[in-house]
């Protein structure tokens, strides 16, 4: 049934093979897709496990195996975009010749829907953790040498914690470690650290435990999900983006994404809405870059100022959008990104679709 959902919306069911060398073994997935990359790739080794998921769609593509022989901690992922051939080179142990490649686990060697795949985990340790705000923190989590894993631009992992005996989980967005360090593919990078801000809320049950962890403490990370596509960048030509307090997460890959691989941007704005000035992350960050590339504007908008504030003020309003979302012509190309407390985005939803914006150039982050 999923091969006839998938054969319907032109993709043929994907498959797998291997060989070996004397020191090495190299699973060949092949998808039979144009638009698979690094990203689509997630690979695990932990325990006596190996598995691999190939995001395809809306489906998943599985390789679960408890290998035959040991292998080294790391290995090497390669994809050929155009034909969709993934190659996953394992290092053997040993020198000897494997007969197999290992017995079938849950799942192996199928597709199936995302949404019935679970989330998958693995712990990563703690790296860092830097002061950002009053209450805000910047933590620097780090892969396994065994996980092969990036998260896309927009999307959010849970992250998981064991708090007096019960699992406890609660979505992050990932972000870069910096508004203005040069943006690379983490691939290029060969990335295993992962960068969030977070907010430590003193009555809250996850983020309290988080900021207790001691550097070197792990924390369970979860495959990435999320509805926002790169594709919907294509042609772009003016980003607007609406964020409040750490509703400012996913704007982070956004903004350092869109100002340094779509051509044909004009013009980037943020509005970025907290309560106090002491509230804004990144701000000083957010005005170098504002001065250091021309298309991008960013504008502060405090709803419990002090006195000596005389900046925007309030909450998201149709006058200040009236204000802000100026195209740079009248039928530009426009996307418009939108993340915060749940009323600030169903209010600003509901106030842009009154000017008309279509649903497709509204962008929503949600769980
Ligand atoms: P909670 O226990 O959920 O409490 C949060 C606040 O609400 C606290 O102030 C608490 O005192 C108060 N509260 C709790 N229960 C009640 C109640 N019954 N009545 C009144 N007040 C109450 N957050 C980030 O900081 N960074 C991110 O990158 C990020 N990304 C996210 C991505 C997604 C897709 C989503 C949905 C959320 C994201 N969040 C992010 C929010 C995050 O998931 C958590 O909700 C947040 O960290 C709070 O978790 P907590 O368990 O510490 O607090
Ligand atoms: P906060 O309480 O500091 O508020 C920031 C600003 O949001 C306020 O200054 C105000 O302008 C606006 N706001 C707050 N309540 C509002 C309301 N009722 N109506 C209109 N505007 C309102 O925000 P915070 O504590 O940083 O919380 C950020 C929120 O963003 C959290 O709820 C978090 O779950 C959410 N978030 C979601 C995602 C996602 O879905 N992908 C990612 C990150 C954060």
């Amino acid at each position: 049934q999923v091969a006839d959902t998938l054969a319907k919306e032109g993709c043929s069911s994907p498959s797998y093979d291997w060989f070996q060398t004397d020191s090495s073994v190299t699973i060949v997935i092949y998808t039979k897709q144009k638009d698979i990359n690094l990203d689509s790739v997630i690979v695990d080794h932990q325990d006596d496990s190996f598995r691999a998921e190939i995001l395809i769609k809306d489906y998943s593509y599985i390789i679960h195996v408890e290998l035959s022989h040991e292998i080294e901690e790391d290995f090497s992922v390669r994809v050929v975009e155009n034909v969709g051939k993934i190659e996953i080179v394992l290092k053997k142990k040993e020198n000897a010749s494997w007969k197999r490649l290992g017995h079938p686990l849950e799942n192996h060697n199928s597709l199936i829907p995302r949404k019935d795949t679970g989330l998958y985990y693995r712990k990563c340790r703690l790296i860092s953790k830097e002061g950002v705000t009053h209450d805000t923190k910047l933590f620097c989590l780090m892969l396994p040498p065994s996980t092969h894993l990036q998260v896309p631009v927009g999307q959010h992992v849970y992250l998981k914690l064991t708090i007096t005996g019960t699992e406890i989980v609660k979505p992050y967005t990932p972000v870069s470690d910096s508004l203005l360090s040069e943006f690379k593919e983490p691939v290029l990078l060969n990335n295993k650290y992962i960068y969030f801000l977070i907010k430590i809320y003193p009555a809250g049950l996850f983020t309290p435990e988080l900021d207790q962890l001691q550097i070197g403490d792990f924390v369970s990370v979860s495959n990435p999900e999320g509805s926002f596509k790169i594709s919907q960048f294509q042609e772009l030509e003016d980003l607007f983006l609406l964020a409040a307090g750490t509703g400012f997460t996913p704007m982070v890959k956004i903004l350092n994404y869109a100002l340094t691989n779509i051509p044909s941007l004009r013009k980037v704005k943020l509005m970025f809405f907290n309560k106090t000035e002491d509230d804004i992350i990144w701000r000083s960050q957010l005005e170098k870059l504002a001065f250091k590339d021309k298309r991008f504007d960013v504008e502060f908008v405090l709803s419990a100022p002090t006195s000596e504030w005389n900046g925007k003020w309030g909450h998201i309003s149709p006058a200040l959008l009236s204000e802000f979302l100026k195209r740079s012509s009248d039928k530009s190309k426009v996307l418009i990104c939108i993340c915060g407390p749940t009323p600030f985005t169903e209010q600003g939803i509901r106030l842009l679709r009154d000017r008309n914006f279509s649903k497709e150039e509204i962008h929503s982050f949600t769980a």
